[in-house]
């Protein structure tokens, strides 16, 4: 146990000095920063921006241009609730999370020490943890000024379905034959 926490302490200490190598450097930069930052969200600085798009460049060039079986795509990143029930996500895009009453961070059933799960205590602040529930991953909003149930969008949590949901757009309006291909970069800006 000892050696996996030094381990991960060291981890984070190479992971904070290559996010103020980022910054320093004009690379990356935490989102917010100035109000404390937010969780998760970067934004891309000046050399951060050429490099992404140098990259995405890349890879359109070698995936669509370069091939002539294959078809590119830009769908949008929010999409009707019903594909993601379709798909599964609704259902099974999920993850046993448990909380703690005291402190009340919230962390992964499997990503705490086993110990920490069986006495339900707190890894942080040693508070009594709730049972381990059910929680979906994906990133909901509402869609105009109503925050009801019919309102409700998800930021889409893959890439593919933008993809399935036009394969019949695509194959009629570009006269098609099958088999072919449908490539979609991700908003790399989304949060990770
Ligand atoms: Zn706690």
């Amino acid at each position: 146990m000892a050696k996996k926490n030094a381990e991960t302490s060291q981890q984070t200490q190479i992971m904070d000095k290559l996010v103020s190598l980022c910054k320093r450097r004009g690379f990356i930069f935490q989102s917010s920063e100035i109000y404390g930052g937010i969780n998760a969200c970067w934004d891309y600085g000046p050399l951060g921006v050429e490099l992404k798009n140098n990259i995405k460049q890349a890879w359109w060039q070698a995936m669509v241009y370069e091939r002539d079986d294959i078809e590119g795509l830009d769908a949008s990143i929010l999409m009707h609730p019903k594909v993601w029930e379709a798909s599964g996500h609704v259902e099974n895009f999920t993850d046993p999370l448990v909380d703690c009453k005291s402190c009340k961070l919230r962390f992964r059933a499997d990503q705490i020490p086993e110990e920490n799960l069986k006495l339900k205590k707190c890894p942080e602040c040693g508070g009594e943890l709730t049972e381990p529930r059910k929680f979906n991953l994906m990133f909901k909003t509402f869609m105009g000024p109503v925050e009801d149930e019919a309102h409700i969008v998800y930021l889409r949590p893959e890439t593919a379905q933008g993809i399935y949901v036009n394969f019949e757009n695509v194959y009629v309006s570009m006269r098609r034959k099958i088999p072919f291909g449908i490539a979609q970069l991700e908003k790399l800006s989304e949060t990770r």
